[in-house]
C-alpha cells in the first residue's frame, strides 16, 4: 500500500517491480554529477538530517529531501511562490538544467545559505529524531509550513507555539480519522482535516502542499488568535529616519547623548519588528550606535 505518495510517481514503482531494483530516482540524481548535484549532497550534511529526522540516508532519501528543499529555495530566488510541484521529474530537472548544473559559485552559497537557515529554524521546532517527521512526505510539508509562518507572522514566542502546536494538530488529525463521518458533519473542523487527509495522498503536488499549509496555518491561528502579523516592511524610509531624528531632539533616546550629524543616528524599533513590532513612528526610536548594538538583542 503506498502512504502520503511515498513514491512520487506511480510509474517509478512499476518500473521497479518490473526491473528487480534498478536504481531509484535519488540514486540516478546523485549519479549525473554537475554542481547542483554536489550542492544536494552538501545540504545532506546539516545536522538536522542527522539528529531531527528519523528517515536513515538508505537509498539517499536524505539527497532527495535536500534537492526539495532546494527547489523550494530555488523556486523564491526565482521570484515564483515557495509552493511548487516537487515531484521526481522537477528534482530530476533542477539536477540535469543546464542552467542549475552550470550555476555561479555565488548564487550556490545562497542557496545552501537560504536552506540551511530553514533547517535551522525546524530545529528549533523539532526534538531530536522526532516522531514527527518519521513518515515520508513530512519534511517538505513542515518545511513550508514553518517558513510560512516565520515570513507572515511574528513573536517572541512563535517558534515555541509552533513546536507545541504540531503535535496537537496530529492529534487533531487522528482524533478525526477515528471518529464516525456521520458525527463529523456539525464541525467544519473536520471538513478540513478530512481533507487535508485526501491531501495527503497527493504528496508532492504544489496545490496540495500549499492547501495543507494554509489548513495548518488555520489551525494554528484558532489556537492563538493573539499571534501578530510581520510587518512586511523592516526598515524605515529616509523621510520617517528624518522624522525621528527631528523627533528626538538630536540625541539619543537611551543615554541622552547628542548626535552631532545625521549619519551618527539609528531609527530602531522599539518593539523588535522579529517579535512583531511595526515599522511606524510610533514603535520607532533614535539611537546612538553604541545603544542599537547593545539593545539590538538576537530573537529568543
Ligand atoms: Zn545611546
Amino acid at each position: 500500500m503506498i502512504h502520503d505518495a511515498e513514491l512520487d510517481d506511480i510509474e517509478e514503482l512499476f518500473f521497479r517491480l518490473n526491473n528487480g531494483e534498478p536504481l531509484n530516482a535519488a540514486e540516478k540524481r546523485n549519479a549525473m554529477g554537475g554542481k547542483m548535484c554536489r550542492l544536494i549532497r552538501e545540504v545532506a550534511e546539516h545536522k538536522f538530517f542527522k539528529d531531527i529526522i528519523f528517515i536513515t540516508n538508505k537509498r539517499y532519501q536524505h539527497y532527495d529531501l535536500a534537492a526539495r528543499f532546494l527547489l523550494v529555495e530555488q523556486g523564491i530566488k526565482e521570484g515564483v511562490s515557495p509552493y511548487r510541484d516537487l515531484k521526481k521529474r522537477f528534482l530530476d530537472n533542477l539536477v540535469q538544467a543546464d542552467r542549475y548544473r552550470n550555476m555561479g559559485d555565488a548564487e550556490l552559497d545562497a542557496l545552501k545559505k537560504a536552506v540551511d537557515k530553514q533547517l535551522k529554524a525546524l530545529g528549533r521546532v523539532f526534538s531530536k529524531k522526532d516522531p514527527l517527521l518519521k513518515r515520508a512526505g513530512y519534511p517538505q510539508l513542515y518545511y513550508l509550513f514553518v517558513k510560512e509562518m516565520e515570513s507572515n507572522y511574528a513573536g517572541e514566542r512563535l517558534f515555541s507555539q509552533i513546536k507545541k502546536f504540531l503535535p496537537e494538530f496530529a492529534h487533531d488529525r487522528a482524533e478525526s480519522l477515528d471518529l464516525d463521518p456521520d458525527k463529523k458533519s456539525a464541525d467544519d473542523k473536520y471538513a478540513y482535516l478530512d481533507e487535508f487527509e485526501r491531501l495527503m495522498q497527493q504528496g508532492n503536488d504544489k496545490l496540495s502542499l500549499e492547501k495543507r499549509v494554509n489548513t495548518m496555518k488555520r489551525f494554528f491561528l484558532l489556537r492563538h488568535p493573539e499571534t501578530k502579523l510581520r510587518d512586511k516592511r523592516r526598515n524605515f524610509s529616509e523621510e520617517e529616519r528624518y522624522a525621528i531624528f527631528i523627533r528626538s531632539g538630536e540625541k539619543c533616546e537611551e543615554c541622552g547623548t547628542k548626535f552631532h550629524h545625521f549619519g551618527e543616528f539609528q531609527a530602531d524599533h522599539s518593539v523588535q519588528w522579529a517579535h512583531g513590532g511595526g515599522t511606524t513612528l510610533r514603535n520607532a526610536r533614535a539611537l546612538c550606535q553604541s545603544c542599537n548594538a547593545r539593545l539590538g538583542k538576537p530573537i529568543a
